[in-house]
C-alpha cells in the first residue's frame, strides 16, 4: 500500500454479520463459505489476530461476536460473553503487543446491564484502546448515544475510545461530545456513489436537474481539489453519465470529513468544543429544529445549545432526518470497503 501513516485493520467480526446466511458461529470461530470458491473456511480469533499481525497494523481489532442491535433475547447475551472469552484468545495470539495495539470491542447490545459487564471485562484486561461495537445498525437514536455514553463513562479517559460503524457527520460531533475518539463509516464513499457530497449544511445532491446550470463548486468554503477545479454542473453531468463523478465526490467527502475532524480536534485543544458544537448545529440546523435525540444528548454532555434551538412546542420532526445505515453487502456481494 505505501502507506506511511497510522493503520487500522478489522479482525473480521463485523464483516461476517452481513454474510450471516452464509455463516455459522460457534465457540471455536467463524465459519463462512469462502467468496471466491464457496469453500468452507473458519475464522477463529486466533486466526484473525494472526493474519492482522502479519498485516502490520498500527492498531488491531479484538475478534468478536456481532449481533444486531435490533434484534432481542438470549443471543445478546450469549455473544456478549463470547466476545469476553474471545478477547483472551486475542489476546494469547497477539505476537507484537509491543508495536500492534490490540483493541476490545464492547458489545451488549441496548442492554446497559451487559454493556457493563463487557466494559468492566474488557477493561480488567488493560488494553491500549476501546472500541464501541455492535451499534449503527439501525436502532434509534436515543438508543444508539445513551449506549454510546454509557460505554465512554466506564471506559479510561486517557486511552481511545472508538465508536465502529460511525459515522454522519451529526453523529460523530454528538459522540465526540460524550468522549468518544475514533470512528469508521462507509458513508462519505458510499454516499459519493449515490451522487451526494457533503456539505457544512447537510447533504448535496448532485443528481438533482438544479445542479445542471449551478457554476459553483460543491463547496465554496472547501478548500479540496475538486472543490477547487469543478462545477457542480460538471459535477452533476458526471455522476448521472460516468463512474469518474462518484470518485471525485468521494474525493471531497473524505476531505470535508477530515476537515470536520480537524476543526472539532482543533476547538477541544483550544477549549472551545461547546462553542464549535453550537456552531456546527447552527448550520445544519438554521431552522432551529435540532432533533430531540441531539437535545437530550448535549443535556448529558453538559454542553448547552439552547440558542440553536427553537421552542420544543412548535418543533416537528425532521424530514431531513438522516435514515439507519443498511446492511452493507455491495451489488457485487463483497463486503464494505
Ligand atoms: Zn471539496
Amino acid at each position: 500500500m505505501n502507506w506511511k501513516r497510522a493503520l487500522l485493520t478489522d479482525s473480521g467480526g463485523f464483516q461476517m454479520s452481513p454474510l450471516l446466511h452464509l455463516a455459522d458461529i460457534t465457540e471455536e470461530g467463524v465459519t463462512f463459505q469462502s467468496p471466491v470458491d464457496g469453500k468452507p473456511m473458519l475464522l477463529t480469533p486466533e486466526e484473525s489476530i494472526h493474519i492482522q499481525n502479519n498485516i502490520g497494523a498500527d492498531i488491531i481489532m479484538a475478534l468478536d461476536d456481532v449481533v444486531k442491535t435490533t434484534i432481542t433475547g438470549p443471543r445478546i447475551e450469549e455473544a456478549m460473553y463470547r466476545t469476553l472469552r474471545w478477547i483472551d484468545r486475542c489476546i494469547a495470539a497477539h505476537k507484537k503487543p509491543d508495536v500492534q495495539n490490540l483493541f476490545g470491542i464492547v458489545q451488549g447490545g441496548l442492554d446497559p446491564v451487559l454493556r457493563d459487564i463487557c466494559v468492566k471485562g474488557l477493561v480488567e484486561r488493560n488494553l491500549p484502546g476501546y472500541a464501541i461495537g455492535g451499534l449503527a445498525g439501525g436502532e434509534d437514536k436515543d438508543s444508539f448515544w445513551r449506549v454510546v455514553a454509557q460505554c465512554t463513562a466506564g471506559l479510561p479517559e486517557n486511552k481511545p475510545r472508538y465508536v465502529m460503524g460511525v459515522g454522519y457527520p451529526l453523529d460523530i460531533v454528538v459522540c465526540s461530545a460524550l468522549g468518544a475518539d475514533m470512528y469508521d463509516c462507509v458513508y462519505p464513499t458510499r454516499t459519493a456513489r449515490f451522487g451526494t457530497a457533503l456539505v457544512p449544511e447537510g447533504v448535496l445532491k448532485l443528481k438533482q436537474n438544479a445542479m445542471a446550470t449551478d457554476e459553483r463548486p460543491i463547496d465554496p468554503t472547501c478548500s479540496c481539489m475538486v472543490c477547487k477545479k469543478y462545477t457542480r454542473a460538471y459535477l452533476h453531468c458526471l455522476v448521472t453519465k460516468d463512474a469518474m463523478g462518484s470518485q471525485l465526490l468521494s474525493y471531497h467527502n473524505l476531505s470535508f470529513m477530515m476537515r470536520l475532524s480537524r476543526d472539532l480536534h482543533m476547538s477541544i485543544l483550544e477549549g472551545r468544543f461547546p462553542e464549535f458544537v453550537r456552531g456546527f448545529l447552527r448550520v445544519q440546523f438554521p431552522k432551529g429544529d435540532v432533533p430531540q435525540w441531539v437535545r437530550n444528548a448535549m443535556e448529558v454532555a453538559g454542553i448547552d445549545i439552547s440558542e440553536c434551538c427553537a421552542s420544543t412546542k412548535c418543533l416537528t420532526p425532521s424530514i431531513d432526518e438522516q435514515p439507519p445505515l443498511p446492511i452493507p453487502v455491495e451489488a457485487n456481494g463483497g463486503v464494505p470497503n
